[in-house]
């Protein structure tokens, strides 16, 4: 008897245990409801979208730059969290679009017109480092647990991860993973969201061999110019409030 009460306790508080989890570097408790293969599927098919509607940009200066850094912080991420991402490097043609992206499964998208706010490899690793740091730390995965998605069944999921969801739950899924521009409305990260971005951001980069102090005169940048682009949209860490928490972190992790 003794013995049956025992599994059954291991088994309610292993049913309890499912779907949480502990963002990397932050360590917050975090529930998702799917799992990395099944993120990593949706990932690959909304590269595949993007790539079918964007145009590459053949700015050779731009694709190398990105290429270098973007290299260089997936493989400290891929040494350290063991993600087993297919990582890849697109530079998108789009003089208006101030944006990046990186999907679950490691396709890091950045728009031509990021660069009037970037001057150097240290500020692209700030931004590549966040952009990565959703996909590490399975934001979209998380997103798609709290909203309409979690409804969704693996059938509706499954259609999209082969490329043939409707346009409404293949939308659904290219917000939750950050993705803007024409391809739909962009649906900003949970300010929650975005601070974890910018902390596991700064600590790649800085692993990565970057100036960690990069990321305040990126955000300095827009802070005077009162832009702020599309996947930074969410209203909550004004450029201002993201100066201070960056600058905490970098003092508290001992980064230059
Ligand atoms: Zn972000």
């Amino acid at each position: 008897m003794k013995f049956i009460k025992k599994i059954t306790l291991i088994a309610i508080l292993a049913l309890l245990f499912i779907g949480c989890t502990k963002a990397p570097i932050t360590g917050r408790s975090q529930l998702i409801m799917m799992n990395p293969q099944e993120e990593m599927k949706l990932g690959y098919a909304s590269a595949k979208q993007i790539l079918s509607k964007e145009k590459i940009s053949t700015d050779r200066k731009k694709n190398a730059m990105v290429k270098r850094v973007g290299q260089k912080i997936a493989k400290v991420t891929e040494r350290e969290y063991k993600t087993n991402f297919k990582w890849e490097f697109f530079v998108i043609e789009n003089a208006k679009q101030a944006n990046a992206f990186c999907l679950p499964g490691g396709k890091v998208f950045v728009y031509t017109g990021l660069f009037k706010y970037v001057a150097n490899d240290d500020e692209l690793a700030a931004v590549i480092g966040h952009e990565i740091g959703h996909a590490l730390a399975r934001h979209g995965a998380e997103r798609m647990s709290r909203g309409q998605l979690a409804q969704a069944s693996g059938q509706v999921l499954n259609a999209v991860m082969i490329g043939q969801g409707s346009p409404q739950n293949t939308a659904m899924v290219m917000q939750a993973f950050g993705v803007g521009t024409q391809l739909g409305v962009m649906l900003p990260h949970s300010r929650d969201q975005e601070l974890e971005a910018d902390h596991i951001g700064i600590v790649l980069a800085a692993k990565a061999g970057y100036r960690a102090s990069a990321a305040l005169t990126f955000w300095d940048k827009f802070a005077k110019s009162g832009e702020t682009p599309p996947e930074y949209l969410s209203t909550h860490p004004a450029p201002k409030n993201r100066i201070i928490k960056i600058r905490e972190i970098i003092k508290k992790k001992r980064l230059r």
